[in-house]
């Protein structure tokens, strides 16, 4: 298919064919193999551009890749609870179209703490999708280790930084071990997303649509 010819597994592709994407799109075809080379990358991308799987097909990728000892291994932070749940759907709709027993975790702010806590302790997710405020809490709280985590991303940075998570961000990026991948979804590029790709990101692959 169109999917696997940018890299990506054929239980992969399968999945993106029974979720009814028959192309991908501009965004998914420019970052979807730079993603997989495990290049870090900034994309300039709205929503509505497809930019969720974008991310999302080559990460399930990358993990799938090999296996990993119990831990979190991807973290993705969003600016709000609506959109981790968005995010969410979409990756248990590529893991199980793919038959993968991967688990994802949502940690965001107006769930119960003890919900999330329980569910950190129990689930083991591989993958956990969250708002910045709650994280830090949740990882000082649990003293979270974060030393499996082999990818980082952030979908719709501006909104991030507008909502002043400037402080929580950087204070997150120290948390991570540097030899990740990260991956940065903006729709907009102001002054202040400019110094936080320099200092969380390495050498980023640049798309502009
Ligand atoms: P997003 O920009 O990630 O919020 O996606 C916008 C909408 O496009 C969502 O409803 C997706 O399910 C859909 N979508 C994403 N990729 C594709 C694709 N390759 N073909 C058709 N629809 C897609």
């Amino acid at each position: 298919s169109n999917f696997e010819l940018l890299g990506l597994s054929q239980n992969l592709a399968k999945s993106t064919f029974h979720r009814g994407y028959k192309q991908p799109t501009p965004v998914q075809r420019k970052t979807i193999p730079v993603i997989i080379s495990k290049r870090d990358v900034v994309a300039m991308a709205r929503t509505g551009s497809g930019k969720t799987a974008a991310y999302m097909l080559p990460i399930l990728h990358r993990l799938y890749a090999h296996k990993q000892q119990v831990g979190i291994r991807c973290v993705i932070i969003v600016p709000n609870r609506e959109l981790a749940i968005q995010v969410y759907n979409e990756a248990i709709y590529f893991i199980k179209g793919s038959s993968s027993n991967l688990r994802v975790g949502l940690i965001v702010g107006g769930d119960s703490l003890e919900s999330q806590f329980n569910l950190l302790l129990t689930q083991n997710p591989d993958i956990v999708i969250a708002t910045p405020g709650r994280l830090l809490h949740v990882s000082v709280e649990m003293k979270l280790s974060f030393s499996l985590l082999e990818i980082l991303c952030f979908d719709e940075a501006d909104r991030l930084f507008e909502l002043g998570f400037g402080v929580q961000l950087t204070e997150l990026i120290n948390v991570f071990p540097k030899t990740r991948q990260t991956l940065l979804f903006s729709a907009t590029m102001p002054e202040s997303l400019v110094g936080f790709i320099n200092l969380g990101l390495v050498d980023p692959f640049f798309v502009r649509l």
